[in-house]
């Protein structure tokens, strides 16, 4: 299929290319000139999730994929669960921490990252990326040892939490950490400054792999599905057509695959944006107007984004008629009721952590009593052990995946925030 930049709709690109392009010109993002109906559903739903992965993923794909070149993406793509969890009769989480780092951006990540493989073949690639803390650790885990691509991740020093650190500094080999001294705004605009320069950017084949790239968002189109399968499957009072999902939202990537899953024919009802004080979309959904704040610190930090980049390709499939211009709403949750929302699940029975909490809050504002609301769950609570843990009182549990980086040694090297630092050492190493 062709992917068609949204700001200069003459610049067409195959799936391979939207890939290793990420952005079109003039910094625009790459869509789908088609998204197809399937009249299937019900048999998607039975089957198991890499068989029906394939079936939803293959006619964005079809020309540059063959279907046994996407079976085994997919299959070591999607090596762990979605889950769906009741919470009550009302209400279901849909847990996507089950992967190598905890959050629900391995599915993305790893997806692209097997797609880069086959589409780069013999030339080498960089990927170059800034992180405040989970796509740091979603990215290197996903492109750790695949051939000929380099991975060099930029992060604050000293501005990220221990555990998060050792999550993606530990791994060595193709895996390069920076600790930049400075903030995480530093490490975005080296980052910008690497990319704007053409004679770097050639010379070391430079990828962002971030959230625009459209195969992150096509793999998480797949888990979608997943939930409605193993709601179908549930006793649970899930009326399929009444089901209604809360995303917790930060740069609207998420919220953007469930829309494509809607117009591919997934009867989702709606949707409720959920997002912390960062709220120019409810606000936006309300007025009309496009007015982005400085951006405030929360402890939903994933969600700390002001001006969320996958915008565009909402407001184009609301506008273009490619899902019913009514099916978003967007609430804000504050600091306080976040909070009170993380106690109110453990006193239900469920430990969440901030994120999963805007969206469970939201629910509660905006769910009518004929809906099943279902929320996602994109990061697990020992992610943000420190914040749930003064919250309930009480020590949280550390999984397997977490415990077992904590003893190992961090590899990254330190540099000042300084253009021609990183430049000599992206040049320098590069072999
Ligand atoms: C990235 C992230 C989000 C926000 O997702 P978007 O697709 O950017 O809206 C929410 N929660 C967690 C834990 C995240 O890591």
């Amino acid at each position: 299929m062709k992917f068609y930049n949204l700001k200069e709709n003459d610049e067409q690109v195959s799936f391979a290319g939207a890939v290793k392009q990420g952005l079109g010109k003039n910094q625009g993002l790459f869509f789908p000139e088609t998204i197809p109906v399937l009249d299937n559903i019900d048999e998607l739903l039975a089957m198991p999730l890499v068989e029906r992965s394939v079936q939803v993923l293959y006619p964005f794909v079809e020309g540059d994929l063959t279907k046994a070149q996407l079976t085994e993406i997919v299959t070591s793509a999607f090596n762990f669960p979605a889950q769906i969890q009741p919470i009550n009769k009302d209400r279901a989480i849909l847990e996507l921490f089950h992967g190598p780092t905890l959050a629900f951006k391995d599915f993305g990540a790893r997806f692209m990252a097997k797609c880069l493989q086959v589409f780069s073949k013999d030339k080498k690639i960089t990927i170059l990326t800034a992180t405040s803390g989970d796509t740091g650790a979603a990215v290197a885990h996903a492109f750790h040892n695949i051939e000929n691509i380099r991975v060099v991740i930029l992060y604050p020093k000293g501005k990220i939490s221990l555990l998060q650190e050792k999550m993606f500094t530990t791994l060595g080999g193709n895996i390069e950490t920076l600790a930049i001294d400075g903030s995480f705004d530093d490490c975005q605009a080296l980052v910008k400054k690497s990319f704007d320069d053409r004679e770097l950017a050639t010379t070391i084949g430079l990828n962002s792999a971030n959230s625009i790239n459209i195969s992150r968002l096509l793999a998480q189109v797949c888990y979608y599905f997943e939930g409605f399968a193993q709601l179908s499957r549930q006793k649970c009072k899930a009326e399929l057509n009444d089901v209604v999902v809360s995303i917790p939202s930060g740069n609207f990537g998420n919220l953007t695959a469930g829309l494509f899953a809607k117009a591919l024919g997934l009867p989702i009802k709606r949707f409720i944006a959920a997002t912390n004080a960062n709220d120019t979309v409810p606000r936006y959904l309300k007025t009309g107007q496009w007015t982005p704040n400085a951006t405030v610190a929360t402890i939903s930090n994933a969600m700390d984004v002001s001006d969320p980049n996958n915008w565009p390709r909402v407001e184009h499939m609301l506008k273009s008629g490619i899902v019913p211009s009514d099916c978003i709403s967007s609430v804000a949750i504050d600091e306080e009721q976040t909070q009170s929302t993380v106690l109110q699940l453990a006193k239900l029975g469920y430990i969440s952590e901030p994120h999963a909490a805007v969206a469970y809050k939201a629910l509660q504002y905006n769910a009518n009593d004929d809906e099943f609301g279902v929320f996602l769950g994109t990061a697990h609570p020992a992610k943000f052990k420190e914040v749930v843990e003064s919250i309930l009182g009480q020590p949280i549990g550390l999984p397997k995946e977490l415990a077992d980086c904590a003893s190992e040694t961090i590899l990254s090297k330190d540099m000042a925030a300084n253009f021609n630092d990183l430049r000599d050492y992206l040049l320098l190493n590069d072999h």
